[in-house]
């Protein structure tokens, strides 16, 4: 049997069946209207290597973060051939719960997604390897406290590309104030023991949520340097980034001072 034209160009031969248009198209087609969203993932073709490879090197149009400590938002953008945008938007919760929400979207017009993020004003350009390092140990945290990772998240989280090659080091969490250091066992064991509690009574994302600030001894040092007022700028930066989570218990480490 001869095969008939591609439905779609109705110009090259239709050698590919397609399960979206129910009939045969032209691979150049194919490549054209593949799109991860719609595609069946069992779709031969949809899954083919070159097309994996060509998904990650797509063209970064922005990488931001917002820069308030603690709960993170973080946006990767990738520009498509047809002008429009790829974008992944993830929170981490960099202090407690790790990777915590996620959404994006395989095609949006590139003024439509300037306006979603025109629309957060802690936005600011970010490095990549930097962002994704944030996210893999936010994946790393939720992981380790066994929290269940967002749904999105597996949709969209080959918008970020290779995270393979970014390395996780030392503790699970990190010095609140510098994000560099790491923090002790029994500082990250309490950390977790809070979290967990937190989750478990409904309290995360609350007024009741407990909200702990555990700094490395550079930054303690610091601190007792340059007085309390660095540490009260340090906890409202805190409180900053936990919008609309006003009266908590302040904790900090047990050889430090209690605030509060
Ligand atoms: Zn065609
Ligand atoms: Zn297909
Ligand atoms: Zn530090």
């Amino acid at each position: 049997m001869k095969a008939k034209n591609c439905v779609i160009c109705n110009i090259r031969k239709g050698k590919r069946f397609c399960v979206k248009e129910k009939d045969y198209i032209c691979s150049k087609c194919c490549g054209l209207i593949r799109d991860p969203q719609l595609c069946p993932n069992d779709c031969p073709y949809f899954g083919s290597l070159t097309e994996k490879k060509g998904q990650e090197e797509l063209p970064i149009y922005k990488v931001l973060m917002t820069t308030p400590k603690g709960s993170r938002s973080i946006v990767v953008a990738r520009e498509k051939e047809n002008g429009n945008i790829q974008f992944i938007s993830t929170l981490v919760d960099e202090w407690k719960m790790g990777l915590k929400d996620c959404f994006g979207s395989y095609d949006i017009p590139k003024k439509e997604f300037n306006r979603f993020v025109g629309m957060q004003p802690q936005y600011a350009d970010a490095n990549l390897d930097e962002c994704k390092e944030k996210i893999k140990r936010g994946i790393l945290i939720a992981e380790t406290l066994g929290l269940k990772l967002p749904r999105e998240f597996s949709k969209f989280k080959r918008i970020l590309g290779d995270l393979d090659s970014i390395e996780l080091t030392g503790s699970l969490y990190k010095c609140f104030d510098c994000g560099k250091a790491d923090l002790t066992d029994a500082e990250v064991e309490a950390i977790k023991e809070v979290t967990l509690r937190d989750v478990a009574a409904g309290d995360c994302g609350t007024e009741s949520e407990t909200m702990l600030y555990f700094v490395c001894d550079g930054c303690k040092g610091k601190e007792e340097c340059e007085g309390e007022s660095n540490e009260e700028r340090a906890l409202a930066e805190a409180a900053k980034a936990r919008r609309g989570r006003d009266k908590r218990s302040r904790y900090r480490r047990s050889r430090d001072r209690r605030l509060i």
